[in-house]
């Protein structure tokens, strides 16, 4: 089955086509001509996720599904949650969203913090189909590593103790990660009703 995701990032393609597997081809909207930034104008995960799947569905005709992830603060009330990516402004620059995220907590001790995704999946009927993950883990007190994106050098998920998601391999990350769950339940979803 043909399905396509709304990514450009070819991490998250190959992540989705393993937790697939074999029965599905995994497109992204470029190679359909879909080149614009999809819209993302919500105010939570799953409005944002329903409106990039949304988007792909309309625009193709096939089945379609979406990934919206925030990273959530304890000390900083969620934040910056659905503003992870333009954290320190407009762009996409991770290592100013890291640098502000750092110099915000400073030397503060309570630093728990999880990325949370959510996915939604939109087939033939057009219905939406939501599908969650949670990593739980905190925030370092400097960078570590060079694998992974976003703010993986900056994360200690609680599954590897004293390391950050970007000192573990792309197995171990995909194992634990936020959007390994949320794909997974999708996965599932998908074998027991297809
Ligand atoms: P998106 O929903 O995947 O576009 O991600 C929103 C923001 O969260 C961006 O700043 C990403 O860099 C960040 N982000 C998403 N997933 C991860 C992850 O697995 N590790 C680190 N940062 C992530």
């Amino acid at each position: 089955m043909k399905i396509v995701f709304a990514t450009a990032n070819a991490g998250k393609l190959r992540e989705a086509a393993e937790v697939l597997g074999p029965g599905f081809e995994i497109v992204p909207p470029t190679s359909l001509g879909i080149t614009e930034d999809i819209p993302e104008t919500g105010s939570t995960l799953q409005e944002n996720s329903l409106q990039k799947a949304q988007y792909l569905f309309e625009r193709t005709g096939l089945p379609s599904f979406a990934d919206d992830t925030g990273l959530e603060v304890d000390a900083l009330g969620g934040a910056p949650g659905i503003y992870s990516a333009r954290y320190a402004g407009p762009g996409h620059d991770n290592q100013a969203n890291m640098a502000k995220l750092l110099a915000v907590l400073g030397r503060l001790e309570d630093r728990t913090a999880r990325f949370h995704t959510v996915v939604t999946l939109i087939l033939a009927d057009g219905q939406p189909r939501f599908f969650e993950g949670v990593c739980k883990g905190s925030i370092g007190r400097e960078k570590r590593g060079s694998g992974g994106f976003g703010y993986d050098p900056v994360f200690l998920p609680d599954a590897y103790p004293g390391r950050t998601l970007a000192e573990v391999s792309e197995e171990e990350k995909n194992a634990v990660s936020h959007r390994g769950q949320a794909l997974r339940a999708m996965a599932e979803w998908l074998k027991t009703h297809l």
